[in-house]
């Protein structure tokens, strides 16, 4: 049985999308519906990247 030694890399799906009316662009949190940030309307998903959790989250400062 093969277990998983390098699980500390945990990534989020992010939902990359922009905005046709404002030309804008953003980012949001699978766990929120994205919306424009400028008009507050709907918005064109165009990827789902993903990034480092760590990104997201407070790090911790090394010493
Ligand atoms: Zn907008």
């Amino acid at each position: 049985m093969r277990a998983p030694r390098h699980d500390s890399a945990r990534h989020v799906i992010l939902t990359a999308w922009i905005c046709p009316g404002c030309d804008v662009a953003g980012r949001t949190p699978p766990e929120d519906e994205p919306e424009c940030w400028n008009c507050g309307g709907e918005v064109v998903v165009t990827a789902r990247p993903a990034v480092p959790a760590a990104g997201t989250a407070t790090a911790q400062p090394g010493s």
